[in-house]
């Protein structure tokens, strides 16, 4: 009798010591980054050679067409106002000096297909040809390269989550010829405070070979800094960059993993 009463007693409190650790939400672990950004000693991925470029991947039924080879009405300039970037022949491209172009939609969780292309004439070298980018969330950038044959810092390779994670291999096509990107991106969440619940996650399939794995975004990318994570919105435009060259994009869908 007198056990089964002290039991009694005690459910209740571990009951609510229970809901107390649900309430509080945990800090998501962040990997440790064993590299600083663009370390030049960072081994450089090795080279595989893909397959020869096919047909237009079409888009599956669920996908959002962002891009179908005629205009550029799902997208906006990254400021605001249209995006001045220039369709022809199927393709847009970016008109160097006149800042990125950015979707319309906000998006969080996605599958990504993007096809694109550096110059044919190669320009300069290391982080000049074929410049440009693809920002998830307009935050979290995939890089946009020619690095095919072309030496740069090994995070800012094409297919590298600039200035975190080199692709795991140089699966690049030479310049002016037609590549994809294959992106499975996970949104970072936050809790109501802008704490950090989980991070950024990235799959990536370059021209159709694995340069991604599940590759945990330690905060935004940037340009020779690792800034921390800054709470944002579940859904924001994902965004391509001008970085003075003339890159070409066509085929762009996208599959909304949040709906
Ligand atoms: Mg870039």
């Amino acid at each position: 009798m007198h056990s089964t009463r002290r039991r009694i007693a005690i459910l209740p409190a571990t009951a609510a010591w229970l809901l107390t650790l649900s309430a509080v939400s945990a800090e998501a672990q962040l990997p440790e980054m064993k590299w600083p950004p663009h370390d030049l000693t960072r081994p450089r991925p090795p080279v595989v050679k893909p397959a020869p470029a096919g047909a237009l991947v079409p888009s599956p039924s669920d996908a959002i067409v962002l891009f179908d080879g005629k205009d550029l009405s799902a997208w906006q300039g990254e400021s605001g106002g249209p995006a001045a970037w220039t369709v022809t022949g199927g393709h847009f491209e970016v008109a160097p000096g006149k800042g990125g172009v950015a979707t319309r939609q906000g998006f969080g969780d996605v599958q990504l297909h993007v096809e694109w292309a550096s110059p044919a004439k190669r320009e300069g070298e290391g982080q000049e040809p074929g410049n440009s980018g693809v920002f998830l969330m307009g935050i979290y950038e995939v890089q946009v390269l020619d690095s095919y044959g072309n030496e740069t810092y090994a995070d800012g390779q094409a297919g590298a989550l600039y200035g975190q994670y080199p692709p795991l291999v140089n699966a690049s096509r030479p310049p002016g010829e037609w590549q994809t990107y294959d992106i499975v991106f996970r949104r970072p969440r936050f809790d109501a405070a802008g704490k950090l619940l989980s991070p950024a996650i990235f799959t990536v399939f370059h021209n159709g070979i694995l340069i991604q794995d599940h590759s945990v975004l330690v905060g935004p990318t940037a340009h020779q800094r690792r800034p921390p994570y800054s709470a944002h919105a579940d859904r924001l435009p994902i965004s391509l960059q001008d970085h003075g060259q003339p890159v070409r994009y066509r085929n762009i869908w996208v599959r909304d993993l949040e709906r």
